[in-house]
């Protein structure tokens, strides 16, 4: 428990706190001319029971005021947030600061669970010509995670079942972000090239077995395949069925492509991932035809279940195919990065930029933050993630909705303008607040005192 003096030096963005508390044992003296042992017994038993409830506080953070958006329970409106020992306590409208060791004032902002990128790549180090396997083009996850709001991020086929543990040890158990992991079909993992084209070393049941002995394992990849069979996608659910994980599939890469409509309507069960939605690259259909309509399989596969996923990534996002879609009403499940270094610095940038994108192409703000929380959540099946219910892990993004001219860019380099942007103002994980845009959570400088 923090001192009192440690808990009064909180920022003057921060509620004044009740000090009557303090006082109290004080008052307890009133009593003293009464002098018998057992009075005095009492007497110290309530100065101690009084002290202990004046430096006791319910709750170790409140975010005071915001915007809360949490889809899964429904809110869409001004509450207070109230955290302890890393988890929500408490959301309703009105929490007494009083309660609160920290107040944080986020009246001007949006309160959300903190974000869940189902897309990534992760698994960095230093092997050469790796790809995004224990590479130098996967990233790691604190770096590029939460200053965008970005609490849970999932490496999607980086490791095999050869090589999980390494990306665990290695990764995984190193960050402040939480990682979970799709395991690659391909045993090696992700290594690029003529090593993910190897049927040899694909195989369901070691995938499944090792996916059902992780938790952090939540699904199966896979991804770059060029050859004419469906073996890798059907061998990928095989190991889905096995751990009773969902299945990502990066399609493409076949000339002449393989039917799309085999894909989403008959390989791919209810549940599993059709992720870079809206590319069009070679080797693939693209999910909008010639005419700028989205085909009918699509819209079918959708309703079935299959879960549509942005995957932005350095070359599998075109305006040319999410503009005429959404205006159609074709909505995407799930926002994801596809993060990597050459991803990163091109038009994707960061989830929160590539929900901005979203937003201009006018999916409601609501929308946009549970294809990045609770949708996500439930994609990868970890219900326990995504929303802000009591007792829920206290991940949370505080996020500004800035107005003006802005501009975004596709993966081809076409521009879309757009008069709304995302920013991350605070990121807390578990409770804690590890990323503080403006330092609303900070006290003012000339709380400091001189020469200390
Ligand atoms: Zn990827």
């Amino acid at each position: 428990m923090l001192e009192f003096w440690d808990s009064y030096s909180i920022g003057t963005n921060s509620k004044p706190k009740t000090q009557a508390l303090v006082s109290k044992p004080h008052n307890t003296l009133t009593l003293k001319h009464q002098s018998t042992t057992t009075v005095k017994y009492l007497l110290s038993l309530l100065i101690v029971i009084n002290c202990s409830l004046a430096y006791a506080q319910n709750y170790d953070i409140l975010l005071n005021d915001g915007h809360v958006i949490d889809p899964k329970n429904g809110i869409d409106g001004k509450m207070d947030v109230a955290i302890k020992d890393g988890k929500i306590a408490r959301v309703a409208e009105e929490i007494s600061a009083s309660e609160a060791e920290q107040v944080i004032e986020v009246a001007e902002y949006y309160v959300t669970p903190g974000l869940i990128d189902i897309h990534s790549h992760n698994f960095h180090g230093t092997e050469p010509n790796a790809y995004l396997s224990n590479s130098f083009t996967a990233l790691p996850p604190d770096g590029f995670s939460i200053r965008a709001g970005v609490t849970t991020l999932v490496d999607v086929g980086g490791a095999g079942w050869k090589n999980f543990e390494l990306f665990k040890e290695q990764t995984i158990d190193r960050s402040k972000t939480r990682v979970l992991s799709f395991l690659n079909i391909v045993g090696g993992g992700m290594k690029g090239g003529e090593r993910e084209q190897d049927l040899s070393d694909m195989d369901a049941e070691m995938t499944g077995m090792v996916a059902k002995r992780h938790p952090e394992v939540v699904g199966v990849k896979v991804a770059h395949y060029a050859g004419r069979n469906w073996n890798p996608v059907d061998w990928a659910v095989e190991a889905g069925e096995i751990a009773d994980i969902p299945v990502m599939v990066d399609f493409g890469g076949t000339i002449p492509p393989l039917p799309l409509d085999s894909l989403l309507l008959h390989h791919l069960r209810p549940g599993d991932i059709f992720t870079h939605a809206f590319g069009h690259v070679p080797g693939r259909i693209p999910i909008v035809n010639e005419r700028g309509k989205v085909r009918d399989y699509v819209w079918e596969a959708q309703e079935r279940g299959v879960i549509f996923d942005v995957g932005h990534g350095g070359g599998s996002f075109l305006f040319r195919q999410a503009i005429p879609a959404m205006k159609e009403g074709f909505r995407p499940n799930t926002i994801s990065t596809d993060l990597h270094t050459g991803s990163m610095n091109a038009g994707m940038k960061n989830q929160i930029n590539v929900m901005s994108k979203f937003l201009n192409m006018d999916m409601k703000l609501k929308d946009v933050i549970a294809a990045s929380t609770w949708n996500s959540a439930q994609a990868i099946k970890q219900d326990s993630l995504g929303h802000l219910s009591e007792g829920a892990v206290a991940d949370v993004a505080v996020i500004n909705v800035r107005e003006g001219d802005f501009g975004f860019v596709d993966s081809r380099g076409f521009r879309m303008d757009g008069n709304q942007k995302l920013e991350c103002e605070l990121t807390i994980r578990e409770g804690k607040v590890v990323w503080d845009l403006n330092g609303i959570s900070r006290p003012y400088w000339i709380k400091e005192e001189m020469g200390k």
